[in-house]
């Protein structure tokens, strides 16, 4: 049994945020991070795997440098990385994102017990569309917002953690789960990790590797392949310093009911 992680490297956002002229991020310039919900995935396939002893492997497209983050990944007990890169792939929107992970998963090798785990959402694009996508391309059934995973046999019980409740669904594998930080707490690095991921191989996919596959072309994949299209982008003018309102309850709603009454909101 394998379980194949799909982890995104982003630009950090709680750090200065630089803005390229044409309203798009200027990746090059920022801190980059492991998207937070990836790594809450990679803590439920290393708790699986500590408790079921299986492989965890951790799949990234992106530029060379997205190699820190797979050592990094190495460090935390992961036992293969996966670094899926070429020219041709820049400029993919989701679509495209998600096509070429797809086929490098497939080209990789998904058996009837494997699952593949992704993040809700990466905290850059946001869009939450591509562990769904990937799902689709690859023809297995998906679960979005896992708060919990308990598996047994080919039987996993995901609870999904909604808005106003939890959803219990129970699914076979092999099948594609999103998490979100409700699942688990992440495990930091191990010293011996730290040593040792430098030693590890990793796994490097570019276009030749990919593009035999069936879901790979030029009209699938890159700026081309890509359906969206940005009509515009902006940054939102800054909110002003907030207002601390203090004293008991009752005084800070007196002090709030005066402030809405005077605004006219109320
Ligand atoms: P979400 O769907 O919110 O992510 C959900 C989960 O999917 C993540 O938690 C992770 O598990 C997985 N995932 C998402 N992306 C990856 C990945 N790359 N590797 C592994 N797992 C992943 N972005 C660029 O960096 N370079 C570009 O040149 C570029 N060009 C673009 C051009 C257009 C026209 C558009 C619309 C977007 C472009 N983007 C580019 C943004 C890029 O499409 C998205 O960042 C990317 O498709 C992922 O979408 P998302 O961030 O919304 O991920």
């Amino acid at each position: 049994m394998k379980i194949l992680v799909t982890v995104k490297q982003v630009p950090d956002t709680s750090g200065k945020v630089a803005v390229n002229p044409d309203g798009t991020l200027n990746r090059a310039s920022m801190q980059t991070i492991i998207n937070p919900d990836d790594l809450n995935a990679i803590e439920a396939a290393l708790t699986l795997k500590d408790h079921l002893g299986c492989q965890v492997v951790a799949f990234t497209m992106g530029p060379p440098p997205a190699e820190d983050m797979l050592r990094e990944l190495m460090a935390m007990g992961v036992d293969e990385t996966v670094l899926v890169t070429a020219r041709e792939f820049g400029g993919s929107d989701t679509y495209a994102t998600s096509q070429i992970i797809a086929a490098a998963i497939d080209t990789y090798g998904l058996g009837e017990e494997d699952i593949v785990l992704a993040g809700r959402q990466a905290i850059d694009g946001d869009t939450a569309q591509v562990g769904p996508q990937i799902a689709e391309k690859l023809h297995i059934p998906q679960v979005t917002y896992a708060g919990e995973i308990k598996k047994d046999g080919r039987t996993l019980t995901i609870k999904r953690i909604l808005e106003d409740g939890y959803m219990t669904i129970k699914v076979q594998t092999p099948c594609l789960i999103t998490c979100i930080k409700e699942l688990n707490t992440p495990r930091y690095m191990s010293v011996l990790g730290t040593e040792e991921c430098y030693e590890m191989p990793m796994h490097v996919m570019d276009y030749n590797a990919l593009k035999d596959h069936p879901l790979i072309d030029a009209t699938t994949i890159g700026l081309k392949g890509s359906p969206t299209n940005i009509y515009k982008s902006f940054t939102p003018p800054q909110k002003g310093v907030g207002m601390m309102l203090e004293g008991s309850g009752k005084e800070t709603t007196d002090k709030l009911v005066s402030i809405l009454t005077d605004k006219h909101i109320i």
